[in-house]
């Protein structure tokens, strides 16, 4: 830190990130990007933006967020796209929270919530999850402020329904409910359905897991167009240009792809399932998962020391020092041949 940062920033506790070591070819088990690349048309349609790159992009994301409100069955008015979801988030504390606005949002959940809300100055409260890690969606019923559910959670993976969602939605008509649904895509059911009944509803979605673009940086978000013109309000005060040429092009590309990442969803399920079966014979615990990780522990070793030794055999899983759930590492579903080098890892280092 400088002498120069100003004191509001000095004591800010920032969201870090997964590791993206240069050091050695990790299998990458450890920050939920997709194993499969993006699709060929997408990368076409990527190389063929590099050369108007001398162009600013399109501020109203137009031709994309035709495409997507095609797919999901809405209006262009209805869509925002984003420098990832992040940015989604980030916008949504400060436009429906603010400084010593509320929010509420689960205690074991997305690092990054409790971030935004400092950085915001946003009042908020982490609303403790069951002790089988569950949301209890009534503990979320008529609040006062801003309420962010990631559905499937993260970083257990368990989804709530839309009904309870809905029950969520009813009883707050006053606030914005943020439904962050970055692993949907997985196995869980969306809340975009519900979008032209609830003028409250903000459903963000990202192209970082499900449809393999996490380095070209796309988010979107659906929801009731007076929500979608506050969120612009904000991306008008800071950056027009949120997305840039080529990862416009790429997300068209992707969505018109449609089936191809769907299919390479269901083919992550079946692994999924596969290597949580394969963990529960090794005697771990597996929490039932709705997205592309698994939140794992083992009576035999440790969540911190299963980390090291996996990372010093060459894989990487991720792993969180939170009190509650430091016996746990989440474990990104890759091909069927990653999760077979990381189970033999694991049996080796339980000596089995
Ligand atoms: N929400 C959740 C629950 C996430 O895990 C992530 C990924 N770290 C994001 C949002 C943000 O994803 P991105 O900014 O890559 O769209």
């Amino acid at each position: 830190m400088s002498r120069y940062l100003i004191d509001t920033y000095r004591s800010l506790e920032v969201y870090t990130p997964g590791e993206q070591p240069r050091d050695m070819q990790y299998v990458k088990l450890n920050t939920n990007e997709s194993p499969y690349p993006p699709s060929p048309a997408v990368i076409a349609a990527a190389s063929g933006e590099a050369g108007r790159l001398q162009l600013y992009s399109d501020p109203t994301c137009a031709a994309l967020r035709d495409v997507i409100a095609g797919l999901y069955g809405v209006e262009r008015e209805n869509v925002y796209a984003s420098n990832g979801s992040d940015d989604i988030l980030n916008f949504a504390f400060m436009a429906f929270a603010g400084r010593g606005g509320r929010a509420y949002f689960p205690d074991i959940t997305y690092g990054f919530y409790k971030v935004f809300g400092d950085l915001h100055g946003v009042d908020y409260t982490e609303i403790p999850l069951e002790d089988d890690f569950t949301v209890d969606p009534a503990k979320y019923h008529g609040k006062d402020g801003l309420i962010v559910i990631a559905n499937p959670n993260a970083p257990t993976g368990l989804a709530l329904s839309v009904d309870a969602i809905e029950g969520i939605l009813k009883t707050n008509p006053d606030h914005v409910v943020v439904v962050d649904e970055a692993y949907v895509d997985f196995g869980a059911d969306s809340c975009v359905k519900l979008v032209s009944k609830y003028p409250n509803l903000l459903v963000c979605q990202t192209f970082s897991k499900s449809r393999s673009m996490a380095g070209a940086r796309l988010g979107f978000a659906i929801a009731d167009a007076g929500l979608i013109a506050d969120l612009d309000r904000i991306r008008y005060s800071t950056n027009p240009y949120n997305v840039n040429r080529m990862t416009m092009a790429a997300g068209a590309a992707a969505i018109g792809d449609n089936d191809y990442y769907m299919q390479n969803c269901r083919k992550i399920e079946a692994t999924r399932e596969a290597a949580a079966e394969r963990l529960r014979a090794l005697g771990f615990t597996v929490i039932p998962s709705k997205a592309n990780f698994l939140f794992a522990k083992s009576d035999r070793v440790d969540g911190e020391t299963l980390y090291l030794e996996l990372k010093k055999r060459g894989v990487l899983v991720r792993h969180f020092t939170a009190e509650r759930i430091r016996d746990y590492d989440r474990i990104t579903v890759g091909t069927p041949e990653q999760m077979d080098i990381l189970i033999q890892k694991i049996s080796e280092i339980l000596g089995d």
